[in-house]
């Protein structure tokens, strides 16, 4: 028996010979490993779908732990990720975002959905690093980390959240804000967080945020998610080196 699932390859190891063993985020299963059989053969039909970048229909039978790629087809190829730098950073931030933040075997259909709609729109539009914001602060509230907002996240009150802590989970106001040790933000940052978490994609090309308000938008998030996947997240720091991300001349 067989069941078809879409699906993303998030990595791929060689295993022996002609055979690879793939992590895919799929739509139905979640992350999964998947041995895919032949796939360096140059007559396999699988080839095309394991290269990186591409969303793809995969077939797949179970075999024990595993499963087995039986066949597939590709569904969108996103080359215009693959051929610029910033484009195949961002994706491969993506990916590994996924792979460090999903258990195996549980699906999430909705993160699922957002991812395509992520790499649509990078295959589609210049590289900016709000999207990756975006995909985060998402990527958080549906895996259940959702960052408090609205209300200081250690006593509750509302005004004055001009603090942030990735420990007390969110905004934290100035009285308690000395005790937790929090990073003093922007109002702004607040504001740009919050229009981010309740809005669809398609807000992202009428944002306008100064480099400054970008800056902190990313230190938050960037602590939260290392804070609560407890883990370096490295490529990030690649990013960096490699483009000067942080010298703010993307926003
Ligand atoms: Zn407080």
């Amino acid at each position: 028996m067989y069941r078809g699932t879409e699906a993303l390859v998030l990595k791929a190891f060689d295993l022996r010979e002609a055979d690879q063993i793939l992590t895919v985020f799929s739509r139905d299963l979640g992350k999964i490993p998947v041995v895919a059989k032949g796939v360096k053969k140059p007559q396999s039909s699988l080839r095309g779908m394991v290269q990186p970048f591409c969303m793809s229909q995969f077939y797949l039978t179970r075999s024990g732990e595993m499963y087995l790629m039986t066949q597939g087809k590709i569904i969108r190829f996103f080359g215009n990720i693959r051929e610029d730098l910033d484009k195949t950073l961002q994706a491969l931030y993506i990916l590994e975002l996924l792979d460090k933040s999903l258990a195996d075997y549980d699906p999430h259909p909705r993160l699922f959905k957002l991812t395509a709609e992520v790499f649509n729109y990078l295959e589609d539009n210049p590289a900016s690093l709000i999207l990756l914001n975006f995909f985060e602060i998402h990527l958080l509230n549906m895996l259940g980390f959702s960052p408090v907002l609205h209300r200081c996240s250690n006593c509750g009150q509302t005004e004055d959240l001009s603090f942030f802590s990735s420990s007390s989970g969110g905004v934290v106001c100035g009285r308690c804000a000395p005790s937790l040790k929090a990073d003093a933000i922007m109002p702004a940052v607040q504001a740009v967080l919050n229009t981010l978490s309740r809005s669809g994609i398609n807000i992202l090309p009428r944002l306008r945020i100064t480099s400054a308000v970008q800056k902190q938008v990313e230190r938050v998030l960037e602590g939260y998610l290392e804070y609560y996947l407890e883990r370096k997240l490295n490529l990030k720091n690649v990013m960096r080196t490699l483009k000067g991300f942080s010298n703010g001349k993307d926003n």
